[in-house]
C-alpha cells in the first residue's frame, strides 16, 4: 500500500484532533485532518474548565497564554453540605508555574482559537465535510477511506490517529478494540447563564443536598463575559421541556441567584459514561480523547487528558517519522495512556459513586460521610466532590528508569502534586530568559548537576539523530531546588517534560542504557555495548 511518506492521518476535528495536529506540525511533520462535519459548529460548550499543565501545552502551539487571558482564573474550590461549608482548598504549584491552576473558558472558543492557529500552519491540510468510514493498514500505511458529499474519497498516510469522539465505535469495531465500561443512570441538567453576580466570579463551588436541590447536587462554575455554568443532577426521569413550560427551570435557577436578572446562554441534559477503549495502539493507528476514554466531569479530566494523549502521541509519532526512533515507541502511547485512563477512570468513577449512590449501602455511607464532615474534619478527605484534574505519572512506563533512591509515593493529596522524580511532569521555574518547561519541549534534554561528568552524557547523546540537549546547570538554583535535583545527578526528561531517568554519577554506559529505554530500543547486550544510541526506524 506505501503511505505518503511521513505524513500522519488525524480523524476528527474536535479539541483533541485539533491539538494532535498542530503539535505533529510543531514537530515538522506534515498532516491530513479528516472531519466528518461539513464545518466547525460552535453551539453550545462542552468542557469550560482547563487545567493548567493543559495551557502549557497549548502554549507550544501558540493558544495556553489567549485561553488565559481571555479565561476565568480560580485558584479555589469551595465544597458545602446544605448551608455549611466544608472546606476549601487551592492547588500546589511544586514549581513557579507561568499559568494558575485552572482556567474556565468554553470549549467553542478553545476550538475557534486552535481552527485560527490550524489555518495558519502550512504543514496541516484539514478537509472538513469528509467521514472516515473505514481504516486499513499493512507494513507500508494506513488508508483511510471516507464519505463525502461528492461520494468516496481515499487518502494514505503512515501513520492515523483516531480523534473521532465518543461516537467512533464503528471504527473502533474495525480495529476490533472494545470500549467497556458503565453508563450512570442518573442524569445532570447544565445550563450556562449570563448574570452578574460578583462574589460568585473566582470560585468553583459544589453544594451536596442544597436546599434547592435536596438528596442530590449542584456544581457551579464562573465563566468569562458574567456567564456561569450551573449544573444539577437530575433524576432519570427529569423532562427538560417540561421543566421550561411550567416555569420550574426559572425557578430553580432563581433558587441559587435570586433576584438578579439573567439570561440562559445554553441548556442540556446529560447522562455520563465510564468507559476506555481495550487498546489505544492498534499498529499504525492511536487513539486518543474522547475515541479512547469516556468519563463523567467532574474533576474536568476529559478534554484535560485528552490534551496529555495529544502530546503523549505527536512526540512519539514524530520521532518515528523522523526516524529518530523505531515504531516500538508507539507502543509505549498504549501502555502510557491507557495507564492515565485507568487512572481517571478510577478517580470519575469512585466521584460518581459518591455523587449518585447505586445502592443504599453507598447511599447510606455518603450520608454519614457528609454529616460527619460537617464539625470532623478527619471525615472531609471523604467527601468526593471530584478530585481535579493532574498530570499523569508514567511511573510504570517502560520508557522510565526507576530510580530506588526516589520511590514515588503514590497519588498524593487532593491539589497537591508529587515531588519531581522518574515519570513525573517537571515543575516549571523561569530559565536562562523563558521557562524551564518550554525548553524540555523541544527534544530531548539531559541536566548535568554540579559533580557529574557531562562527557559521559555528552558520548552517549552523540549517535542519537534526533534534537537533544545537554545543560551543565551549574549553580542555577531555582531549577535544582524546585526538581529537588543532588549534585552528582544527570536527569534525563522527555519531550513531554516528563522526567524519564535520575542518573547517579552515571557512567556513559548508564546513560547510553536509559536513553535506549526513553526511545524503546532495546537495550544493548553485552558483546554491542559500544554502540551509539537512538538510530533506529
Ligand atoms: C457537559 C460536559 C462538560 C465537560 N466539561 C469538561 C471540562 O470542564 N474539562 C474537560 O477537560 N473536559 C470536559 N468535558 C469533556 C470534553 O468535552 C471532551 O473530552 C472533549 O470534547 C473530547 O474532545 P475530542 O476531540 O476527543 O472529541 P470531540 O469533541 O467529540 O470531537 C470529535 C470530532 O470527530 C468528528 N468525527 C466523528 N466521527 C468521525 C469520522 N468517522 N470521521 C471524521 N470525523 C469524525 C466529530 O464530528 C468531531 O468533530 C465535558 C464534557 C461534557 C459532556
Amino acid at each position: 500500500m506505501g503511505g505518503e511518506p511521513g505524513r500522519v492521518a488525524v480523524v476528527g476535528n474536535g479539541p483533541v484532533g485539533q491539538t494532535t495536529a498542530l503539535l505533529l506540525a510543531r514537530w515538522g511533520v506534515p498532516v491530513l485532518v479528516l472531519e466528518a462535519a461539513p464545518h466547525r459548529d460552535p453551539v453550545g460548550s462542552k468542557a469550560i474548565c482547563q487545567q493548567r499543565d493543559v495551557l502549557d501545552v497549548w502554549e507550544t502551539i501558540g493558544v495556553g497564554a489567549r485561553l488565559a487571558a481571555e479565561g476565568v482564573t480560580w485558584t479555589t474550590a469551595r465544597t458545602f453540605f446544605r448551608d455549611a461549608e466544608l472546606f476549601s482548598y487551592t492547588i500546589a504549584d511544586p514549581g513557579r508555574a507561568f499559568f494558575p491552576p485552572f482556567v474556565n473558558i468554553s470549549q467553542a472558543r478553545t476550538e475557534e482559537l486552535l481552527d485560527e492557529r490550524i489555518a495558519a500552519e502550512p504543514r496541516i491540510e484539514v478537509r472538513w465535510g469528509h467521514r472516515v468510514t473505514a481504516l486499513e493498514q499493512d507494513a507500508g500505511g494506513v488508508r483511510l477511506v471516507c464519505a463525502t458529499d461528492r461520494g468516496e474519497a481515499e487518502f494514505a498516510a503512515r501513520y492515523a490517529v483516531l480523534c473521532a469522539g465518543a461516537r467512533a465505535e464503528s471504527l473502533r469495531a474495525r480495529l476490533g478494540v472494545t470500549f467497556d465500561g458503565q453508563s450512570f443512570d442518573d442524569r445532570f441538567l447544565i445550563c450556562d447563564i449570563r448574570a452578574d453576580l460578583p462574589g460568585w466570579a473566582s470560585e468553583r463551588r459544589f453544594y451536596f443536598d442544597p436546599v434547592w436541590n435536596p438528596g442530590r447536587q449542584v456544581l457551579i462554575h464562573p465563566c468569562p463575559d458574567s456567564r456561569f455554568r450551573i449544573d444539577w443532577q437530575v433524576p432519570a426521569d427529569y423532562d427538560l421541556a417540561a421543566e421550561e413550560e411550567s416555569g420550574a427551570l426559572d425557578r430553580r435557577i432563581r433558587d441559587i441567584i435570586g433576584d438578579s436578572a439573567y439570561e440562559i446562554i445554553w441548556k442540556s441534559v446529560y447522562r455520563f459514561q465510564s468507559r476506555v477503549a481495550s487498546r489505544l495502539r492498534v499498529g499504525r493507528v492511536l487513539l486518543a480523547g474522547d475515541a479512547a476514554h469516556l468519563m463523567s466531569p467532574f474533576g474536568a479530566r476529559g478534554l484535560n487528558s485528552g490534551v496529555a494523549d495529544a502530546e503523549n502521541a505527536a512526540w512519539k509519532l514524530a520521532f518515528a517519522c523522523h526516524g529518530w526512533a523505531g515504531e516500538d515507541l508507539l507502543e509505549s502511547y498504549h501502555h502510557e495512556r491507557h495507564a492515565a485512563a485507568r487512572e481517571n477512570l478510577e478517580i470519575t468513577t469512585a466521584t460518581m459513586d459518591f455523587l449518585v449512590p447505586q445502592d443504599e449501602r453507598q447511599w447510606e455511607r455518603r450520608r454519614s460521610v457528609l454529616e460527619r464532615a460537617v464539625t470532623d474534619p478527619s471525615a472531609r478527605g471523604e467527601v468526593d466532590s471530584g478530585r481535579l484534574a493532574e498530570p499523569f505519572w508514567y511511573v510504570d512506563s517502560p520508557l522510565t528508569t526507576p530510580d530506588p533512591g526516589r520511590p514515588f509515593a503514590g497519588r498524593p493529596p487532593r491539589g497537591a502534586a508529587p515531588a519531581a522524580g522518574p515519570g513525573v511532569l517537571v515543575p516549571d521555574v523561569p530559565f536562562a530568559t523563558g521557562r524551564f518547561r518550554e525548553l524540555a519541549r523541544d527534544g530531548l534534554l539531559l541536566l548535568a548537576t554540579p559533580g557529574t561528568d557531562p562527557a559521559a552524557a555528552r558520548d552517549a547523546l552523540a549517535g542519537f539523530a534526533g534534537p537533544a540537549r545537554l545543560l551543565e546547570l551549574g549553580a542555577d538554583g531555582e531549577l535544582c531546588t524546585a526538581l529537588g535535583a543532588r549534585d552528582g545527578e544527570l536527569w534525563i526528561i522527555r519531550p513531554d517534560a516528563h522526567v524519564a531517568a535520575v542518573l547517579t554519577r552515571p557512567a556513559r554506559d548508564q546513560v547510553a542504557a536509559a536513553l535506549a529505554r526513553v526511545l524503546a530500543i532495546p537495550t544493548p547486550k553485552e558483546e554491542t555495548r559500544d554502540h551509539t544510541v537512538g538510530r533506529a526506524g
